[in-house]
């Protein structure tokens, strides 16, 4: 747990950047301070000094070059809902909050691009350009709160990571302010570019360390014009975990591959009361999408494996309110489990896809030796599993055990080829295990290459650098 002291700021600065920003937007307020002290991410906690929502390119700009002067560290925010303790602001600078910046300035129908503001919320997103006949794949689990800012600097990932890549794939250039308050454009609106280095795929997922983006250029593909949803239930975990790449093997490539283990099924039931058949240990939702005769296809290829797989039942989605209900139920996973005990600690561990039955063995063995209530669901196609501990952080002899498991799953994860996070980022929380996946090398010229663009170290100070044990 990140304790941080009451910071404030001298009342010139404080005049200062509420004189950029607009007095209702500079909050120095103690109760105002503490809603940005802390994320979606259990155990951190730490004030800011004050929380600034400028409007534009060029407050935002005015306000770093004031931080910079003064020599105060910066915390970028979007909606706060990353999980790695990415926006704690644990040197008690100041938080830009880019809720303000919420509008879609273009949607390009001949080029299928749209140029936003980085506070634009995700699945307002998805609405807009969908209306227009194209299509957002990156839709994390939060898309009704988070923002595209924040999925960019996280590279967040979703459902649909398998078929269609993570944020990064359809991230085409920033507009972003440097740690000295300059303003720089990288990338293109076309979709080819290779002039200079990739500073674009730089930033994507840096995490907040490296600029601050107020303008994202975004590439869209047309609306998929059909889909098929698949449910099927299975009585032993191994199977379903097995019948992911048995999938991908056909030659069959779901937009969505969805995995949930007994104890999120239990989780889930009692939260949507969806009518699931008792005694299931786990469930895959597959999707297939595309256009008609494509996705009747791959759909004939799904029934064939489902129909191998050895699972209990399995059914196609009857109709669309079926399929929304079985969607909304795996999207509110997360929430189902949390309200099962005062603290649900979600890891993010990724494996190579043909690991998953290896990596939930690893699992069920921590759970079991720790004595912990594990509950796994996940994005089994990209071999990305949340692993989420169900516990009480007020019990310190059970978050001694959470500690240990945690360290376990992420070694059990590296030994099978995996990484220590597939999507939501190093942060504050996984900083001190950097080093059990990247050599000290790599993490020293990582350090290098943010001393290029942040000298002073004032952007998102204390997260994803790591600590060289
Ligand atoms: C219920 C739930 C489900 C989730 N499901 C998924 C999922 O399926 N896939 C997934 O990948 N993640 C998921 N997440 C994690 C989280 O929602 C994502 O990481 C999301 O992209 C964060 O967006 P945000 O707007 O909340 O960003 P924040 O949490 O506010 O910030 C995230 C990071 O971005 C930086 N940042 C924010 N805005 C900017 C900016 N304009 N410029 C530079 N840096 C910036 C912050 O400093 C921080 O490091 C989930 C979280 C929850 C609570």
């Amino acid at each position: 747990m990140a304790v941080q002291r009451e910071p404030s700021l001298s009342p010139g600065l404080r005049q200062q950047l509420a004189k950029i920003v607009g007095a209702e937007y500079c909050l120095t307020d103690p109760v105002a301070r503490e809603s940005y002290a802390y994320d979606s991410t259990p155990g951190y906690r730490a004030f800011p000094a004050a929380v600034l929502l400028p409007a534009s390119t060029e407050e935002v700009a005015e306000v770093v070059r004031l931080c910079a002067e003064a020599g105060l560290g910066i915390t970028p925010r979007g909606a706060g809902t990353n999980l790695s303790g990415g926006t704690v602001p644990v040197d008690g600078g100041v938080v830009i909050c880019f809720t303000r910046m919420q509008k879609i300035l273009s949607v390009d129908l001949a080029n299928q691009t749209a140029v936003v503001e980085p506070g634009v919320v995700t699945a307002h997103f998805h609405q807009a350009v969908e209306a227009q006949g194209l299509f957002f794949p990156p839709d994390p689990g939060s898309q009704s709160v988070s923002t595209l800012g924040g999925n960019v600097a996280e590279n967040a990932g979703g459902l649909r990571g398998l078929k269609y890549g993570v944020t990064r794939d359809y991230v085409l250039g920033l507009e972003a302010v440097l740690a000295d308050g300059s303003v720089i454009q990288t990338g293109s609106q076309t979709l080819k570019n290779v002039t200079g280095y990739n500073l674009t795929q730089l930033l994507c997922g840096s995490e907040g360390t490296l600029a601050l983006f107020t303008k994202l250029i975004l590439r869209l593909l047309p609306r998929p014009a059909a889909r098929r949803s698949f449910l099927a239930y299975f009585t032993d975990i191994e199977r379903a975990a097995v019948t992911v790449p048995t999938l991908v093997e056909a030659g069959v490539l779901p937009a969505t591959l969805e995995i949930m283990d007994r104890i999120t099924l239990q989780a889930v039931e009692e939260f949507a009361h969806l009518g699931l058949p008792p005694g299931l240990a786990a469930m895959l939702l597959i999707e297939v999408d595309g256009q008609p005769a494509q996705v009747e296809a791959e759909a004939a290829m799904v029934e064939a494996v489902l129909s191998r797989s050895g699972a209990s039942e399995w059914q196609a989605a009857r109709d669309e309110s079926t399929r929304e209900r079985i969607w909304s139920a795996r999207r509110a996973a997360l929430a189902a489990l949390s309200r099962r005990r005062p603290a649900t600690i979600l890891e993010d561990v990724t494996v190579p896809r043909g690991q998953i039955p290896a990596m939930f063995a690893a699992i069920e063995s921590i759970a079991s030796r720790y004595q912990l209530e594990i509950g796994t669901f996940g994005h089994a196609g990209d071999g990305n599993l949340h692993p989420t501990i169900l516990c009480d952080l007020r019990d310190q002899e059970q978050i001694s055990r959470v500690e240990a498991a945690v360290a376990e799953l992420f070694d059990a994860a590296l030994a099978l080829g995996g990484v220590l996070s597939g999507e939501h980022g190093i942060g504050l929380a996984k900083n001190r295990f950097l080093h059990r996946q990247l050599d000290r090398t790599v993490i020293t010229l990582q350090r290098e290459i943010k001393r290029v663009f942040d000298p002073q170290g004032l952007l998102n100070p204390g997260k994803a650098l790591g600590v060289i044990p």
